[in-house]
């Protein structure tokens, strides 16, 4: 079963925007080696992945060290720290903070639901 209580649909012109676990998504497609989700909203009909509007989406990094940055970040660890120990360029962390800011409150659940044992 597809679990859809954590995401919402994302258009901001839609009725149902931002309302989890609302009942409007279905999962018609998956996409990548990962069978990425395709989400569907039933209110407003539009599709989205269901990585976008995390700060994993459209990341150059592979789930586990973008997961890893971002633990370490959400630790308190400084960005040049992070980096050495996760073994990525400096400006890589700069840009995950900077999408993690946006959305900092669901962080948590995020790198839950991404982390790498979920396969
Ligand atoms: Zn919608």
């Amino acid at each position: 079963m597809d679990d859809l209580s954590r995401f919402c649909c994302l258009n901001s012109d839609c009725p149902d925007h931002g309302k989890r676990n609302h009942g409007n998504l279905t999962v018609p497609a998956r996409y990548g080696l990962n069978k990425t989700r395709v989400l569907r909203c039933r209110t407003c009909k539009t599709r989205f992945s269901e990585r976008k509007g995390t700060p994993l989406f459209d990341a150059r990094l592979p789930p586990e060290k973008a997961t890893a940055v971002l633990a370490h970040v959400a630790e308190g660890v400084g960005t040049r720290k992070t980096a050495r120990l996760v073994g990525v360029h400096a400006n890589t962390v700069t840009r995950y903070i900077r999408r993690a800011g946006r959305h900092a409150r669901e962080l948590h659940d995020e790198l839950v639901a991404f982390s790498p044992d979920d396969h």
